[in-house]
This record gives structure tokens, sequence and C-alpha cells, in this order.
């Protein structure tokens, strides 16, 4: 079976003449998917009956299939979808006053090993494809009745070790589904050749960076990638892309409770990067507390906010990511986390 949702209309096109139909049914095809969210060929009204049944007899649309959906009463979605194999990932739905953003996993898992994450407990299963990502936001859109504007790339995963696939989704949400690249945000841990090679892509999106330590011992203990790479060598990454795109990222800073919340690591986080010339907001994320062996705790709200006083008193500005949904455990890899220790559980009682 080929999955359709993940070609473009041009490949669409080239499916439809290869079916003996002309190209236009192809672009058809295309806006049934990317626009209408169709999610069965028999929707698609416009094409001749014959083609449809054609189709369906050899491709898939390819939608996603929803495992668990969980509402938080500030009308957080969080999603978790079956993927095929067995697998899954998790994506949310966050509607603002102004404007609906969406949070999408890259990665069915993640090899980072941040030991502040859920994500990173299940370890790596595997890449998603290019539909995959994109999939996950045209359900959520179906499901919704506003439109969905952003996208950030802050679910399972790292973005930048699947870096074609994702490459593939940014365009596809940009040609396909109509989004500003502008809106959206590509999240990572700091892989320097992805994000060297992101510079060279000529797409306006946002680059954010999980920074989350100002010093690399303990940058390192709480992201076993970051031996790979030096503070110092990502941020050089970083002013590269910010020369090459002129576009600023944003720094992502996790505050855990008595462990990189202090005053004085704030005034070294904005010292490393002005050293380095880097412009750009520092988002300030509350650990959202993840049930691992590690003990992490919140950060006191005196400490954030002295947190925050301390960089701006640097001239850096800051904002703080609201928490939102934490009652459906709506942080990276937290709600799959769950639902598979339910499993575990209910399987255990099961066999009892
Ligand atoms: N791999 C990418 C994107 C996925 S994680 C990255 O590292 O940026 C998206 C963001 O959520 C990252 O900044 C990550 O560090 C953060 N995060 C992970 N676990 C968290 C937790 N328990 N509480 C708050 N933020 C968390």
């Amino acid at each position: 079976m080929q999955h359709l949702l993940g070609l473009t209309t041009n490949e669409l096109q080239n499916l439809a003449k290869e079916m003996g139909q002309p190209a236009y049914r192809g672009a058809q095809i295309a806006t049934w998917i990317y626009q209408r969210q169709a999610q069965s060929f028999e929707a698609m009204t416009d094409l001749p009956k014959a083609f449809r049944e054609k189709l369906a007899e050899s491709a898939t649309v390819g939608y996603p299939t929803i495992a668990h959906k969980d509402m938080a009463t500030d009308e957080t979605v969080k999603y978790l979808f079956d993927l095929p194999g067995g697998q899954r990932v998790e994506s949310v739905y966050l509607p603002y006053a102004e404007r609906v953003s969406v949070c999408l996993s890259s990665q069915v898992g993640c090899a980072a090993g941040c030991r502040f994450c859920a994500t990173a407990q299940g370890g790596f299963a595997r890449n998603l494809t290019a539909g995959e990502i994109v999939g996950q936001l045209l359900f959520m859109q179906s499901e919704s009745n506003r439109r969905i504007s952003h996208a950030v790339y802050m679910g399972m995963g790292e973005p930048l070790w699947n870096y074609a696939n994702v490459i593939k989704s940014l365009n596809l949400l940009h040609n396909e589904v109509g989004m500003s690249l502008r809106n959206l945000t590509v999240s990572t841990v700091g892989v320097v050749p992805g994000i060297l090679a992101l510079a060279e892509e000529n797409l306006p999106i946002t680059l954010a960076l999980s920074l989350h330590a100002p010093d690399d011992d303990l940058r390192s203990d709480l992201i076993p990638t970051g031996r790979k790479w030096k503070i110092d060598e990502i941020l050089t990454a970083c002013a590269e892309y910010a020369a090459k795109t002129g576009r600023d990222l944003t720094f992502e800073y996790l505050l855990i409770g008595g462990v990189n919340d202090s005053p004085e690591q704030a005034q070294q986080l904005a010292a490393r990067l002005r050293a380095k010339r880097l412009q750009g907001n520092v988002n300030l994320i509350p650990f959202n507390y993840v049930d691992t062996k590690e003990g992490f705790r919140r950060p006191e709200r005196e400490s954030v906010a002295r947190f925050r006083e301390e960089l701006e008193k640097a001239g850096r500005t800051t904002t703080q990511r609201m928490t939102r949904g934490s009652a459906i455990s709506a942080a990276c890899g937290q709600l799959r986390r769950t639902i598979a220790l339910s499993d575990v559980r209910q399987n255990t009682a099961g066999k009892v």
C-alpha cells in the first residue's frame, strides 16, 4: 500500500498520470488531503468513482489513527497516535485567544537521553516519515473549527536527527497546507551539523535551542548528548545560523529546582549568549514533573522570578512558558508513558 499523505502536489500529479488520469486529478487529491483533511478516498467526491476505487486498491490516504485523547480544562488537547508497527507518538493541540498552535513529534522515542525528559525513558525506536509528521497536524485540524496557524517541533524526538523528513514536512506544511514558515518552530537539543545544514536551507522558520545549563559539566550531566557538542561549539553554530538566515534563535531554558535555577547561573547564561553576540529571546520552562528516579523538582516561584530578573538586567528578553495541560500530562513523552504504564498495569492485572 502506498501512503499518499507525505507526497507533494507534483508527486500526486505524477501518480495520477501513471494511473492513466489527467495530472489535475493529482492536484485534487492534494487539496483533499492537505486542505480538507479527507481521511478516505471515498470522501474525495469530485474524483470519478472508478478512480477512487482503483486508488483504494493500491494506496491509502495514510491518516493517523488515534489511540487516546485527553482534554484539559484550559482546552489543551493531548493526542496519542497509533503508528503501523504498534508504536505510538503524541501531539498537543494548544488553542490561544489569538492563534492555535500544535506541538508535533518527529521521532518515536529519542536518543538524546535527557535525564528530565519522559521520552528519553523509552529510548529511540525510529524516525517518523514526513507524512506521519504532517498527519498529526492534519488530524488535529480535522477535529478543530479553528485554523491551526502555528506548529512547534517539541513533541517526541530530536528533529535534526530526522533531518530529511523534518525538512520535507516543513515544506509540506508551507506549500500544501498553506502555513507560514515563520510560524513553524524547530526545537533542537543542539545537533551542530544539523544547525549548520539548516542555515543553508533558506527557510525562514524559527530555530529554538534547548540550552538548559550555562556550563558544560552541568549540561552534559543533564543532557548526555552534551558530551558530544560543547556549549561553545553549539553557540558558534547558532551564531552562524543567525548570520546566514538573518533570524534570531530562541533559547529554551528548562528550570529544575536547585539544579540550574540560581541567579549566578542566570548571569552566566546571559554572559555566554552575549559573548557570541547572540540576540534572541530566552524562554524559561519550569520543569514539568516526570516520574523518573532522578527526583527532579519544579523550581520555586521566587527563583523563577529571580532568574528572569537577572536575565533582564543583563538586557535579555525573557518569556516564560505557561504550563498548560499539566493535568493531562501535556509534556514531551508524558502521555505515552502514562498510557504505557497503565497498559502494563492492566496487562499484569489481566494475567493475575
Ligand atoms: N529534542 C528537541 C525537541 C523535543 S523536546 C529538543 O531537545 O529541543 C521539547 C522541549 O521540551 C525541550 O526543550 C525539552 O528539553 C523540554 N522538556 C523535556 N522534558 C521536559 C519536562 N519534563 N519539563 C519541561 N520541559 C521538558
